[in-house]
């Protein structure tokens, strides 16, 4: 009796599954009774592709990250391409695209050792949909945007994890028009399909293109650069994708450049992280040492960027704002420019000095992003070494921060840490994380006992004062309270925080 075929009880024959199931739809008498007549009644589970489930937990807020080969594998990256696919031609900024790449996806990955198969996974998953695929090989994050807003592409696909260790890898996906595609953009939709979806070995149905964006891309950069003048600085690429373009277009610009941790192997010998103190601790070394001018380091895919002035201290996002800011407003008085909420007040203030229009937003790229393009706005930062301008297509680029500070710093020649003295007048707490059981309640109880300040809820609760202010707002990521506190002096910042300890506990160590 072959695999199809079963024995009805009580007939000499045996009969085929499909007739037996015929015989059922239509109640044949002699299947009342049979052992067959619940099988295949009930409706099969759904089938959710021949890997392993996607795990919910690698969906983040703006992009997909998770470790390899457990969470993000080529099963995963065939099935994201092809969700992206289907979701990024289907907005309405895609459709409206007509040139010769309107119906392609770019992709590209950082020098993590797993890129490349993802790439080659994800690219087979987007043409399996009928899209087209151009791929750019190995790229820093800001050169999928100029890829995807310069090729008129319909999105790009960037395999990257960002800052996080070697073992983890994940997918930054952007929208038509340079849009980004986050959880309340697309990004659900996208995980949505990629969880129900099969991967089938059926023909690729796009074309496949290579495509080296080099010479366009460096010429786009360098754009951003306005009479630089020689220089030595000590540049930190955290075995990241900064190496790959930056050492030559700084060479162009006769910045004689210190390398640290150039080599691209996937292996990296700190964390590619330039947030955390250890993490630059070698730069510091190195800028004091070769009595550099400054220090930059990149994160892993050279979308962010820290600098360190000629002593090695770390010059904050705030700081750099204010800085960049002037800049910016020196050629276009008038300009809106947007700032993290967590800022110093010296940013807002140095706005308001060389005429600009100061506007607060609250934390996460997506926000800062929109209002760049709300307000027509030339630049923005955030404390977290992400810097946004809107020649960039709106976007965050290391690189570009790098030609916009060495431009600052070519007009002077005080030391970095002069330019800044007047940026760096209040004092700070810094951002203080705390474990609180109730955030909500907790925010709720500072809005309260702080009333009789300036209060806003932009982000968590941010009181402000004549002669000192705080934020405390919940993390996106962790099960954290997030406090940062500035004054006019010390005396009174080491008040108000014990004042604001009473209240949050002591803070959480990381
Ligand atoms: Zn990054």
């Amino acid at each position: 009796m072959s695999e199809n075929q079963r024995h009805c009880p009580g007939e000499k024959y045996t009969i085929s599954d499909a007739v037996c199931q015929g015989r059922r739809v239509r109640h044949y008498p002699k299947c009342k009774g049979c052992q067959f007549n619940d099988d295949e009644v009930q409706p099969k589970p759904p089938k959710v592709g021949n890997g392993a489930p996607i795990v919910d937990a690698i969906f983040k807020a703006y992009d997909v990250r998770g470790k390899v080969p457990g969470q993000i594998n080529e099963d995963v990256a065939w099935r994201i391409g092809h969700a992206a696919a289907q979701y990024l031609l289907s907005t309405d900024e895609a459709r409206r695209l007509t040139g010769d790449n309107a119906k392609a996806i770019v992709v590209g990955h950082d020098m993590r050792s797993s890129g490349q198969a993802l790439m080659k996974a994800c690219s087979d998953g987007i043409l399996a949909t009928g899209a087209d695929c151009v791929s750019l090989g190995e790229i820093e994050t800001p050169a999928i945007y100029y890829a995807v807003g310069s090729l008129q592409a319909a999105g790009g696909i960037m395999i990257t994890a960002s800052h996080n260790p070697g073992d983890y890898n994940g997918f930054k996906i952007t929208a038509a028009g340079v849009k980004p595609v986050g959880e309340s953009s697309g990004l659900k939709d996208i995980q949505r399909i990629a969880q129900s979806i099969e991967q089938s070995g059926g023909p690729l149905k796009g074309k496949l293109r290579q495509f080296d964006l080099s010479s366009g891309y460096i010429q786009h950069v360098r754009r951003f650069a306005r009479d630089i003048k020689p220089m030595k600085i000590v540049m930190d690429a955290s075995n990241g994708m900064g190496s790959k373009w930056t050492p030559s277009i700084l060479r162009d610009l006769a910045i004689d450049v210190v390398p640290l941790y150039f080599e691209r192997s996937g292996r990296f010998v700190h964390e590619p992280n330039p947030l955390r103190d250890e993490n630059v601790a070698d730069l510091k070394q190195k800028v004091i040492e070769t009595q550099a001018r400054l220090g930059v380091s990149f994160d892993g895919d050279a979308d962010r960027c820290v600098i360190l002035d000629e002593n090695g201290d770390r010059v904050g996002g705030d700081t750099l704002t204010a800085l960049l800011a002037a800049e910016f407003l020196k050629a276009e008085r008038g300009a809106s420019i947007i700032y993290d909420l967590r800022s110093s007040w010296a940013v807002r203030e140095t706005i308001e000095s060389y005429g600009g229009v100061p506007r607060r937003e609250r934390v996460g790229h997506s926000f800062m992003k929109a209002t760049l393009r709300k307000y027509n706005a030339p630049f923005g930062g955030e404390l977290s070494g992400h810097f946004y301008y809107r020649d960039n297509f709106y976007c965050d680029s290391g690189v570009i921060t790098l030609m916009k500070v060495l431009s600052v710093v070519s007009q002077s020649d005080a030391p970095l840490s002069g330019i800044l003295e007047p940026l760096r007048k209040y004092a700070t707490t810094g951002e203080v994380n705390f474990h609180v059981e109730d955030k909500d309640e907790m925010i709720k109880q500072l809005a309260r006992k702080f009333a009789d300040g300036k209060v806003d809820f932009l982000d968590g609760v941010t009181v402000e004062y004549g002669d000192w202010w705080f934020n405390c707002r919940k993390s996106n990521t962790e099960p954290l309270l997030r406090l940062i506190v500035e004054a006019r002096s010390q005396d009174v910042l080491d008040d108000k925080f014990a004042g604001l300890k009473a209240m949050l506990g002591e803070p959480a160590n990381e």
